[in-house]
């Protein structure tokens, strides 16, 4: 089968590899798209990061390994003692393998188990015609949520865990510091919740895309002081909650100023620098400042949410062809040119969007 394999920095290869096949408890999916993501790109011009030259402790996995974890695939084999899906059945997968009966894992908190496998990085991922998971890794998609939705589910559920680190209820306000992908599952699941956002993007297109999509207050932060325009806007308070988005230096400082007395910070973006905190801009206002580890417990809401119609895709959502991944993909996402970019690995976009979606059906317990 046809496969992205990461061998190394800017090393990703479009190569052949022998198909997997589900083990016991185990389910093998063929799989319709796969998002790339910026933990993707961090991998690619940075890494290794999180893919490892060593066995992961987990898996066994080490590089050379099959990118991609913001999947989507169709269920066409199960592994000894998965009884509780159906062939056809579309599924969105959490990418995470986690080792089930350590503390964190005792405690629900299963995105915190030390030794953790992300599956694009420490097991074979979604770029790739065929790939295997874990039982408890997939989740079923409901009726009428398409492919191509599915596997906006990933990022979207990272969204959905970041708004609730903010810990803010309708009718407050929070900043969100980045307008990508994550910035506008942010918004999209904000609004849901009937809290406020206002979103700060220096790019243009970004900014269009969260207007189109219904944000009443967009801010450029080149053409205004953003700090200064937050408080203006929540009578001179600060925002309830400030998301980091972005990653940089000068949206670290904004997210941090913007907020109010006692309110929470919540850094969701990747920083390929340190961040630097003068010690009184966090000691006086006394804001909660935190961080997200992948998501926990948010794929079946963020699906609820998805069949429900409030993440549109319209205007942010693009797919491209499975041999451009690096051109079309990595590239141009390196030069902030489109916002989700989403592999069309079964090459099906001509096709209808819930073609798969009978068999789903029909055959569902
Ligand atoms: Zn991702
Ligand atoms: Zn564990």
């Amino acid at each position: 089968m046809r496969a992205a394999l990461y061998y190394g920095r800017q090393d990703l290869r479009l190569t052949s590899v022998p198909e997997p096949e589900p083990g016991r408890g185990e389910v093998k999916l063929r799989v319709h798209y796969n998002g790339i993501c910026g933990s993707d790109l961090l991998e690619y011009y940075d890494g290794p990061v999180t893919t490892r030259s060593t066995p992961h402790p987990l898996t066994g996995v080490q590089n050379p390994v099959i990118m991609g974890h913001e999947l989507c695939g169709e269920v066409v084999a199960l592994g000894a003692g998965v009884e509780d899906l159906a062939i056809g059945e579309l599924v969105a997968v959490e990418p995470v393998e986690t080792c089930g009966h350590c503390l964190y894992c005792g405690l629900g908190q299963y995105n915190h188990c030390p030794q953790l496998a992300i599956q694009g990085y420490n097991r074979a991922g979604g770029l790739a015609e065929y790939t295997v998971v874990k039982r408890r890794m997939a989740h079923a998609l409901l009726p009428g949520v398409s492919a191509l939705q599915g596997a906006l589910i990933e990022p979207l559920a990272i969204a959905w865990h970041t708004v609730n680190r903010c810990a803010v209820s309708a009718g407050q306000v929070v900043a969100i510091h980045g307008a990508g992908p994550i910035g506008a599952g942010a918004f999209l699941t904000l609004r849901r919740r009937g809290v406020e956002a206002i979103v700060i993007d220096p790019s243009p297109a970004r900014r269009a895309a969260l207007t189109r999509l219904g944000a009443r207050t967009v801010l450029d932060p080149a053409a205004c002081d953003v700090v200064a325009a937050i408080r203006d806007l929540t009578a001179g308070r600060g925002a309830h909650a400030s998301i980091d988005a972005a990653g940089g230096a000068q949206a670290f400082a904004a997210m941090l100023h913007g907020t109010r007395v006692d309110g929470t910070a919540v850094v969701v973006a990747i920083h390929h620098e340190p961040v630097v905190i003068p010690p009184f801009d966090l000691l006086m206002p006394e804001v909660r400042l935190t961080g997200v580890a992948l998501s926990v417990d948010a794929f079946p809401p963020v699906i609820a949410e998805m069949a429900r119609g409030s993440y549109p895709l319209e205007g942010w959502v693009e797919t491209i062809p499975f041999d451009a991944v690096i051109e079309r993909g990595i590239e141009r996402l390196r030069r902030q040119q489109g916002m989700k970019i989403v592999v069309d690995v079964a090459g099906q976009s001509g096709r209808p969007a819930v073609a798969a979606s009978e068999g789903h059906r029909g055959e569902s317990a």
